[in-house]
């Protein structure tokens, strides 16, 4: 990888390895098993990926599931997937934070013993009153002077499950007065009778997450923690628990901001509730940017790698517009997939000088820009099927394509002049009559002769019909995500699904996750949840055009 410039992370971690803190690197991605990952992880899991590269390092994967309540084995699962999909190869570094139960709960020991931890009886409510404001400092905990003898009786019975939820805490105990709100002796241990999907009913007391994660980090000899900025003013809090559990290589926490798109839905609860209300067909309907949603549209790994790369790494929370991701998946396929042709809305032409029953192979060739896609072979005959907008029975000014009069090219084909249409009883156009140029062949006429118009087309005989799904922005973008009610403003046309398309038969034995262009219409990708072998479905990664500049 050619190196412009450092991000600040970058820049860090080589002062790191410059000044002698650490002599090697070692990331990780510590997610929560408790929903689904989204675009915004896969930048954190490219980063912590891309830097163990990087610097010849390693790379952990560390489920954090040291809170029992909302995690699921489901979602372990789907993590493991999307992450190994994105690339991200943790080689025999798959960790789980409830593993070090037992070690958390002699470091909490630890602490009891040097005096820097206690056992505290009041309830939540009167320990938030107690921690005090931005402007005022706190008040001591009545029970913060317990003796060290107390202390270790008391936490090993908590742990031993003699006291109800709620009833007692285990703090550090580090600075009341601290202007730092955090480091006012925050609980590092709760008792929670709860089942843990790992570890069952073996604890009643799990540790708080400030608390929990640098001990992770720290066990794992992680040397730069990664994460998102609402942690900054955490950090001395981590740093104070790895000095005083006296780790010999202690690791660095760096923050960077958040990747949010605009006007795109990624928290957990509002997917839920489009879930539940049936707006979409689950976490990875096409339209949501969770990382098997992207997947399942047609996104590719590679294109996300572009889109988190142009994102870059930064301190500054902002917002990036979905058509720099679409710009991404644009220039992945672009190259790399076959333009086939596929009509959307059908209406039948016929071409009247055709041998009725001939069906004729056209070598077409896959890729124009990437000769190395080769050709395949295209049936051509009497009856095709067009797009009905490239007919119009009264052309509007500039209108190049069929109208009665009017000669066309057939890409890949002929030239077709158009002699008229049929009608239906009520006025709608149900068949367009033309006659070709039998010397075109190949969309060139040996005299010269030019056309303005080129259309494609398939053949109708040997046609595949299939059902493709357009999609737009789940939300109005006019009118922001969010009502002030917390409601969302959906946009009723974020799905179209056309019911008979019509492919050219190479299509026909198309797999899950295929992608192609179609051409004129975008890239598309076989459905892997809705698709069967003999109706498949197709989704629209992208349209082939946008006003999106990088
Ligand atoms: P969410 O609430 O959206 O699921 P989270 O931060 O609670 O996010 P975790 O499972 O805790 O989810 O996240 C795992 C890692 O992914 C963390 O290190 C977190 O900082 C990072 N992460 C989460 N959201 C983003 C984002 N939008 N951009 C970059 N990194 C993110
Ligand atoms: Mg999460
Ligand atoms: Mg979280």
């Amino acid at each position: 990888k050619e190196v412009v410039s450092k991000n600040f992370i970058e820049l860090a971690i080589d002062k790191d390895l410059a000044e002698g803190v650490y002599d090697h690197v070692c990331t990780r991605f510590p997610p929560e098993p408790n929903g689904y990952l989204h675009i915004g992880h896969a930048k954190s899991i490219l980063l912590n990926y891309g830097l163990s590269q990087e610097y010849n390092g390693e790379f952990h994967m560390r489920f954090d599931d040291t809170n029992p309540t909302k995690e699921k084995t489901e979602f372990v699962d789907s993590i493991k997937a999307d992450i190994q999909w994105l690339g991200a190869d943790w080689k025999d570094h798959l960790y789980y934070a409830s593993d070090y139960f037992p070690q958390m709960y002699e470091a909490a020991v630890k602490l009891i013993k040097k005096g820097k931890a206690f056992v505290c009886d009041l309830s939540a409510e009167e320990i938030r009153e107690y921690r005090g404001t931005l402007t005022e400092p706190g008040k001591e905990s009545p029970y913060r002077n317990r003796s060290v003898e107390e202390n270790l009786d008391l936490f090993e019975r908590m742990k031993n499950g003699e006291f109800e939820d709620g009833s007692k805490v285990l703090r550090a105990k580090i600075d009341m007065a601290s202007p730092n709100i955090n480091m006012r002796d925050p609980v590092i241990y709760r008792v929670a009778h709860m089942h843990h999907h790992r570890t069952g009913d073996t604890w009643c007391i799990y540790p708080m997450y400030d608390f929990a994660h640098p001990i992770e980090d720290a066990i794992e000899g992680i040397t730069h923690s990664i994460c998102t900025l609402e942690f900054e003013d955490h950090r001395p809090l981590y740093d104070w628990v790895v000095r005083e559990l006296e780790y010999p290589m202690p690791p660095r926490q760096i923050e960077f901001a958040k990747l949010y798109l605009t006007n795109v839905v990624t928290g957990k609860r509002y997917i839920k509730k489009l879930v539940e209300d049936g707006v979409v067909d689950g976490w990875d309907d096409p339209r949501l940017v969770s990382i098997a949603a992207l997947r399942r549209r047609g996104f590719t790994p590679e294109s996300i790698k572009k889109f988190v790369d142009l994102c870059g790494v930064s301190k500054a929370n902002s917002s990036v517009d979905y058509a720099m991701l679409e710009y991404c998946i644009r220039e992945d396929l672009k190259l790399k997939k076959a333009r086939t042709m596929a009509v959307l809305n059908p209406v039948k032409l016929v071409i009247d000088n055709y041998p009725e029953d001939q069906i004729e192979m056209l070598e077409v060739q896959n890729n124009l820009e990437n000769p190395e896609l080769g050709s395949r072979q295209v049936p051509f005959g009497r009856e095709l099927y067009i797009e009905r907008e490239d007919f119009m029975e009264e052309p509007v000014r500039k209108y190049f394509r069929m109208f009665p009069g009017n000669e066309v090219r057939l890409m890949n084909a002929y030239f077709v002049t158009c002699t008229g249409c049929e009608k239906d009883e009520n006025g709608n156009i149900t068949v367009i009559h033309g006659t070709y140029d039998p010397e075109s062949k190949g969309g060139n006429s040996p005299d010269g002769r030019k056309v303005k118009g080129t259309i494609h087309w398939v053949a109708a005989k040997t046609a595949v019909k299939a059902e493709c799904r357009l999609y737009e922005n789940l939300i109005d973008e006019e009118k922001g995500v969010y009502n002030e009610d917390g409601s969302m403003n959906l946009n009723p046309n974020s799905l179209t699904v056309l019911k008979e398309c019509y492919l050219e038969p190479s299509l026909k034995d198309a797999k899950a996750y295929d992608s192609f262009q179609f051409v004129r219409n975008g890239f598309f990708c076989v459905d892997a949840k809705d698709s069967k072998e003999d109706a498949l479905v197709f989704n629209r990664i992208v349209s082939l055009k946008s006003s999106f500049k990088l």
